[in-house]
C-alpha cells in the first residue's frame, strides 16, 4: 500500500462500496480503510467516531456518539464494536476545567446507551469536544515525522501554514480532548489538528470527507518531509552482509538470545522471536550513520510504548570482522545491560503499588544485520516488530527533519505504568500452559504427529511440522489454532535435520519440546529380513532420533532454558514379539537412547521421555502401508479384523487413538505437569502386560 514516498497513502474511498450504509456501518467502513495501511492506523491504535440520532432505552430520540471500544482495532472493526454514548451527557463535562482518568472512565461508562457496550476509549472526550458529526483519529508514520522533529510547530505551520492547530505533548485524557475541542472551536479555517509527539485528529461533516482529510494531511506531510530528505540515517555506515549470510548468521545466534530475553524474572518467561533481516527500511535502519543514537532517544507514539518499551536494545556489529561467537556475546551482555538500564528507569519513577514488567527488551536491533521482536507469544512478537517498523519511518522522516524528539522518560513512564493500561492488563486472560513455547514435531504430517501437533497448539505452542511429506506437514501447519510452520526433513538425513531446525530458529528464534514421532515399521520372520529392511529401520528409528535430539540439545543449551523431548516408541520396545525384530530392536534402541539422553540432558533442565504407543491405526500412514498386512499375516487373520484383534489383547479392551497418545506427550512436554520427571515411559497401549514396566 505505501506508496514511494515514504509514509504517504492511497484515498481508498470507494462511494459504491459505501453506499446506502448506514451511519455505524459507514463508521466500519471508513475506520476499516484507515486500519488497511499501517502506516496510518497501527493496531490498536487511533479512534474514529460519528455522532448520530438513536433512541435510548425509553425510546426517546436523542444524539448518541459513537466510537470506537477500547481492544478493538480499526483494521477490522465491525459497526458493533462501537460503543454509543448519550453526547448530551457527555457534553457537560465541558464545563468542567479539569477530570481525573479514573473518574473520567466512570463517568462515561455511565453514558453509555446501554451497559453492555465495550468501555470506550480513553481519547472517547476527544471525540465528543470536536463539534462535527466525524472525527479521525490516528497515529500515522509520515504526521508524525513532523510531530516528533525538533521544531515540529514550526514545521507544521510550513507544510499545513492556517490550516493546522499544533498541540504541545500531553498524555491523553481529559485535558488533551478538552485542548482538542477548543482548537476546533476556535480555529474555524483549520482543517487538522497535529498533537506533538502523538498523531493527528481530522473532522468533517460526511464520513467520505473525514476520511479524505486524514489522507490529506498524511500525503501533505510525507511530502514534505520527502522534500526535505538527504540520504537516510546520515548514510551507511556499514555494509550488510549477503542476504544468506545475514541468515546464517541469525541462526547461529538467536537461540543464545532467545534465552537472554527468556531471563531476568524469577522464572524463565519464554519468548517468541521475531526477526526480520531482508527488509529494505530494516537494513537501511541499521546500516544506518545516525541509528545507533538515534534508535535510543525514546519512542515515538504514546501507542508504540507498550509494544517497543521506551528504547530497544541497540548492539554493536562489524560484520566485516567479527562473527557468530562475538555477536552471541554481545547479546547476552546487551541483554543483561538493558535489563540493569530498565530496572534503574523503574526505580526512578515507580510509585507505590506499581509491579515492574518484564524488563527485557522487545527490540533488538543488530547492526548490519536486522532486527529481532521478541514477546511472550507470536502475535504479541509481530505487533512489536510492526511498531519497529513505525518507529523505523518516523524517525527517519524526523531526523531529516531537523532531528528526532520523542517522549521523555517521565512521559514513557508515565503512559507505560498508566493506570488505565495496568487495568486493561488485568483483563487479560492467563497465558496459555505452552505460551512462548516452540514446538518441533516430527513425522507431523501422520496420525500422531498430527494430533500432537493440534493438542501441543491448542496450549499455545508455536509448532514446526516436520515431516519427509511437505505438503501433508503443511496441511497439519494451517490447520492448527497457533502460528506453525511445515519443515521438509528426512531425519536420517544431518543435513535435513539441521536445516529443518534452522527454519524453526529463524521462524520462531529457538525451540522448546521436540516430539521425535517419525516413524515406519515392516514385518518379517528373522530369515526373511533383510538387510535392507534392518538398516532402514535402525535409520529411521534410531539414527533418526538420535540426529533429533543432538540438534535438539545444541540449541537448548544455547538457550539455557531446559528443554523436553519425548520419544514415540513403541510396546515393541519393551515387549518382545515374533516377526518384527528389525522393528522392534529399532524401537529398544530409541527407548534407551532416551534414557541416556535423560542423563545427559538433566544438569541442564532437558527432559527426555518416552511415550509406548500400541497399535494406533487411526490416521496412521504406517498402518496403510503393507504393515497392517503383514501383522495380520503373523496373526494369522484378515486385515480387517486388526482393529478387534488389538482391542481384545489389551487388558482395558480399549482402541488407542492418536489423541490418546498426544495427551501423554502433552504431559511430558509441559513444564507444569512433569518438571519433575525425566528418564521415564508411558505406556499408551490399553494395558499390554509384556510391556509393564519393572
Ligand atoms: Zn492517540
Amino acid at each position: 500500500m505505501e506508496t514511494e514516498t515514504p509514509g504517504a497513502t492511497e484515498n481508498l474511498w470507494d462511494s459504491q462500496n459505501a453506499e446506502g450504509l448506514s451511519d455505524l456501518e459507514a463508521l466500519a467502513y471508513r475506520s476499516n480503510l484507515l486500519g488497511r495501511d499501517r502506516a496510518v492506523a497501527n493496531y490498536g491504535g487511533g479512534n474514529t467516531s460519528t455522532k448520530a440520532r438513536d433512541r435510548d432505552h425509553t425510546g426517546r430520540e436523542i444524539d448518541v456518539l459513537w466510537v470506537k471500544g477500547s481492544g478493538s482495532d480499526l483494521a477490522t472493526i465491525e459497526a458493533g464494536q462501537f460503543t454509543g454514548l448519550k453526547l448530551g451527557e457527555v457534553l457537560a463535562l465541558e464545563e468542567r476545567e479539569e477530570m481525573e482518568d479514573g473518574e473520567m472512565v466512570a463517568y462515561l461508562a455511565s453514558c453509555q446507551l446501554r451497559p453492555d457496550m465495550p468501555r470506550g476509549s480513553i481519547e472517547t472526550l476527544l471525540h465528543a469536544f470536536v463539534p462535527y458529526a466525524q472525527v479521525d483519529h490516528t497515529h500515522p508514520d509520515a504526521i508524525n515525522m513532523i510531530c516528533c522533529a525538533e521544531g515540529g510547530e514550526e514545521l507544521a505551520r510550513e507544510c499545513f501554514g492556517e490550516e493546522v492547530v499544533w498541540i504541545p505533548y500531553i498524555r491523553p485524557g481529559f485535558a488533551l480532548s478538552k485542548q482538542v475541542g477548543e482548537a476546533v472551536k476556535n480555529n474555524p479555517e483549520a482543517k487538522f489538528v497535529l498533537l506533538a509527539k502523538h498523531g493527528l485528529v481530522t473532522w468533517g461533516e460526511t464520513h467520505e470527507e473525514s476520511y479524505g482529510r486524514t489522507v490529506e494531511a498524511i500525503n501533505r506531510a510525507a511530502e514534505f518531509a520527502a522534500s526535505r530528505a538527504g540520504e537516510p540515517f546520515g548514510g551507511r555506515k556499514v555494509e550488510p552482509p549477503a542476504p544468506e549470510k545475514r541468515e546464517a548468521l541469525l541462526a547461529e545466534v538467536l537461540p543464545a538470545l532467545r534465552g537472554a530475553l527468556s531471563l531476568g524474572l524469577e522464572e524463565p518467561s519464554h519468548k517468541i522471536l521475531r526477526p526480520d533481516y531482508t527488509s529494505e527500511n530494516v537494513l537501511t535502519f541499521v546500516c544506518g550513520r545516525d541509528s545507533r543514537d538515534l534508535s535510543q532517544i525514546g519512542a515515538a507514539c504514546p501507542d508504540h510504548l507498550v509494544r517497543t518499551k521506551i528504547r530497544p536494545l541497540w548492539v554493536d556489529f562489524d560484520p566485516e570482522n567479527e562473527g557468530a561467537d562475538e555477536l552471541k556475546e554481545r547479546l547476552r551482555e546487551g541483554v543483561a545491560r538493558y535489563r540493569k538500564g530498565y530496572e534503574a528507569y523503574f526505580s526512578r519513577h515507580e510509585e507505590a503499588d506499581e509491579e515492574m514488567f518484564d524488563p527485557n527488551p522487545r527490540v533488538v536491533l543488530i547492526e548490519g544485520i536486522g532486527l529481532v521482536a521478541a514477546a511472550n507469544n507470536a502475535k504479541e512478537a509481530n505487533l512489536s516488530r510492526d511498531f519497529a517498523y513505525r518507529a523505523i519511518n518516523v524517525m527517519r522522516g524526523a531526523n531529516a527533519l531537523g532531528g528526532y524528539v520523542s517522549l521523555t522518560e517521565e512521559e514513557s513512564y508515565a503512559v507505560e505504568y498508566w493506570p488505565l493500561e495496568l487495568y486493561k492488563l488485568t483483563l487479560a486472560p492467563p497465558p496459555d500452559e505452552l505460551a512462548g513455547r516452540v514446538a518441533f514435531v516430527t513425522g507431523g504430517a501422520g496420525g500422531i504427529g498430527g494430533a500432537v501437533a493440534r493438542s501441543l497448539a491448542s496450549r499455545g505452542a508455536c509448532i514446526v511440522v516436520c515431516d519427509l511429506d511437505e505438503e501433508g506437514a503443511g496441511e497439519v501447519a494451517d490447520s492448527l489454532a497457533e502460528p506453525s510452520i511445515p519443515a521438509r526433513a528426512d531425519v536420517t538425513d544431518e543435513y535435513e535435520v539441521i536445516r529443518a531446525y534452522r527454519r524453526a530458529i529463524l521462524e520462531y528464534g529457538g525451540v522448546d519440546v521436540v516430539v521425535s514421532n517419525a516413524g515406519l515399521a515392516s514385518s518379517a520372520p528373522i530369515e526373511e529380513t533383510s538387510v535392507e529392511m534392518w538398516d532402514k529401520n535402525h535409520a529411521v528409528l534410531v539414527k533418526g532420533y538420535f540426529l533429533v535430539a543432538r540438534e535438539a540439545f545444541r540449541i537448548m543449551r544455547d538457550q539455557g532454558l531446559g528443554g523436553s523431548l519425548v520419544f514415540v516408541a513403541s510396546k515393541n520396545a519393551l515387549a518382545a514379539g515374533k516377526n518384527a525384530g528389525a522393528y522392534s530392536s529399532a524401537k529398544a534402541a530409541e527407548l534407551h537412547l532416551a534414557r541416556c539422553l535423560a542423563e545427559e540432558g538433566g544438569p541442564g533442565r532437558i527432559r527426555v521421555n518416552t511415550v509406548n504407543p500400541d497399535a494406533v491405526l487411526q490416521g496412521s500412514r504406517i498402518w496403510d502401508s503393507g504393515w497392517r498386512e503383514e501383522r495380520a499375516a503373523a496373526y494369522g487373520i484378515e486385515p480387517d479384523e486388526l482393529e478387534d484383534y488389538y482391542r481384545e489383547r489389551n487388558v482395558l479392551k480399549l482402541s488407542v487413538l492418536p489423541e490418546d497418545v498426544a495427551e501423554a506427550v502433552l504431559h511430558f512436554a509441559s513444564e507444569t505437569r512433569s518438571s519433575r520427571s525425566t528418564g521415564n515411559v508411558l505406556n499408551v497401549d490399553g494395558g499390554v502386560k509384556d510391556a509393564y514396566p519393572r
